[in-house]
């Protein structure tokens, strides 16, 4: 398998250069150079496999033998979900009414309790195979990974336990100081690795990312430090998430099986997005052959996904809020996003109806990527582009969407944790509620599209992690967790790792002021000081 940019002017590179680079250099994103085949059996062959068996099948048909060997995609693989607290990897479990047809796909038993952590294990353990192996190849040279990422809080702890105690990496990422919440604050200082290198930076996350780009903007730092990325765009995070969609449908037949149902012939998946790489992975499983009805895209009011499945215009909002940026401040803070950093992969493939029948290969790919050219440079300079009608309603028979407020969430938490019966009671978190909340609005929107279709919503965080917003849904004053209401008592849901992580040692770096000449210091001075 080759990868290609969606930008067409960089073809033929491997699954290990487009996973280490991240970014093609003509700006766009790495895309496989075709949709590979499923085995003629796998309906069958596959049902009964464990997610990391599965994942090892679904890897191989994108990646080649010649670039990882079976027995060291197993080995990854393994090492990569050996962290999460559930052999199973990715539950599947029933929401409320089983008549509703709604299940849960629990995606959040990895070390940081959120979704990210299913693909950014399997990242870091990759960076780790790939530099290790160019060390035994060639030793003319150390060739190593200097990690550099910016984090509002909910995403930077996914990427420092991806890399902790990797070799010949080092990790620097970068936080607002004292703008990400204590938990947050705690999980990712916590890791007292000596590869991971946390900086409180003083200003906003804005400050934080403008200063990740300045590093990157600069050949001679990037070039000699050999800077890596770990953002949401990289293939094999998009490739690693695409097993749980295959694995939770074998995971919902065994259980309708089980209670004597008839299988579904398809299914629905409800995903809530930010940057469209949850949702993403959801089109590439489809692609691939999995019976997927719809791809519902669930926002917070943070919409542009939203809006642009309702009018297939892709335009970036305006409206100036309170810190200055147009990003509005939701329940669900790892969906607040201006933009959605993996849409132009989609982009790819709706450009490739608008190249002429006939047109093979190299050059279809080329003319679909002039296209997305076009498109990302009119998205550039104007903060809009737009698909003609006939790409909107190819592409809604494919995604379905719904934007959903914050006191919508609140309410759809406190709806599925106060049940009639205690025992369908169940807590989500609020990025989870926006999912739930979205797959009841295109119920009611489209019955006849969604009636007696399961529905299978992603759950991306685990509840305690969000609890400031759970607890509020529940009518529970922060701090008191179970004075007034006797049946909600936080500590039945605190995970053990939550449990005293405020008073765990720490390990992080303040910097001030912060900018880029500080940043660039500190990080000169820390490499100096490890043995690279
Ligand atoms: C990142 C994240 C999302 C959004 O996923 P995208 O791939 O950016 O669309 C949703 N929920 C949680 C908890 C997340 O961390």
């Amino acid at each position: 398998m080759q990868y290609h940019s969606t930008r067409g002017g960089v073809t033929g590179y491997s699954f290990e250069a487009a996973v280490m680079e991240g970014l093609a250099p003509d700006g766009g994103l790495f895309i496989p150079s075709h949709i590979p085949s499923l085995p003629a059996d796998w309906t069958t062959a596959w049902a009964e496999l464990t997610f990391q068996e599965l994942a090892v099948q679904i890897f191989r048909l994108f990646i080649d033998e010649a670039e990882i060997p079976t027995p060291d995609l197993e080995a990854l693989v393994r090492k990569s979900y050996e962290t999460f607290r559930t052999p199973e990897v990715a539950p599947v479990r029933p929401l409320g009414d089983p008549c509703q047809q709604r299940w849960i796909l629990e995606l959040f038993h990895g070390p940081t309790f959120a979704f990210k952590d299913v693909a950014l294990q399997f990242l870091g353990n990759v960076f780790e195979y790939f530099l290790e192996r160019r060390n035994q190849q060639d030793t003319s040279r150390r060739h190593f990974l200097t990690v550099v990422g910016a984090t509002s809080g909910d995403t930077g702890s996914a990427a420092i336990y991806g890399l902790r105690n990797k070799k010949n990496i080092q990790a620097f990422i970068l936080h607002p100081q004292g703008r990400v919440s204590p938990i947050q604050e705690a999980q990712m200082t916590t890791v007292l690795d000596p590869n991971i290198h946390n900086l409180a930076v003083q200003g906003t996350f804005d400050d934080c990312q403008a200063i990740v780009k300045a590093l990157f903007g600069n050949p001679t730092f990037r070039k000699r430090y050999h800077l890596g990325a770990i953002n949401s765009i990289n293939w094999a995070r998009i490739l690693a998430q695409t097993v749980y969609y295959f694995y939770s449908y074998f995971s919902l037949r065994r259980q309708l099986r089980a209670q004597g149902q008839i299988l579904p012939d398809s299914v629905v998946y409800t995903v809530p997005s930010g940057n469209f790489g949850d949702v993403l992975a959801g089109y590439y499983a489809r692609q691939l052959g999995l019976p997927v009805r719809r791809l519902v895209v669930a926002t917070n009011a943070n919409d542009i996904l939203y809006r642009f499945f309702t009018t297939g215009r892709y335009e970036k909002s305006t409206v100036v809020e309170a810190d200055g940026t147009s990003v509005k401040a939701t329940y669900s803070p790892a969906m607040d996003i201006l933009i959605s950093s993996n849409f132009e992969r989609l982009l790819w493939y709706l450009a490739q109806d608008h190249v002429a029948t006939g047109t093979s290969g190299t050059e279809r790919a080329n003319q679909a990527g002039q296209i997305v050219k076009k498109w990302m440079d009119e998205f550039q300079s104007t903060g809009r582009l737009a698909v003609n009608e006939a790409a909107l309603q190819a592409v809604r028979e494919i995604f379905d969407t719904a934007a959903v407020s914050d006191a919508d969430t609140l309410s759809t938490i406190n709806q599925y944790y106060y049940t009639q019966s205690a025992d369908k009671s169940y807590l989500l978190d609020p990025h989870t509620a926006v999912g739930v909340k979205a797959a009841d609005r295109v119920t009611q929107r489209s019955p006849q599209t969604y009636a007696n279709v399961p529905n299978i919503c992603l759950s991306t965080a685990h509840p305690a992690k969000f609890s400031e917003a759970v607890s509020k849904a529940l009518h529970v004053p922060q701090n008191e967790t179970n004075s007034q209401v006797a049946s909600f008592d936080f500590d039945q849901v605190l995970p053990p790792e939550f449990v005293n992580l405020l008073e765990k040692p720490r390990r992080c770096l303040n910097i001030q002021p912060g900018t880029v000449e500080n940043i660039q210091a500190t990080i000169v001075k820390t490499l100096g000081s490890t043995n690279l």
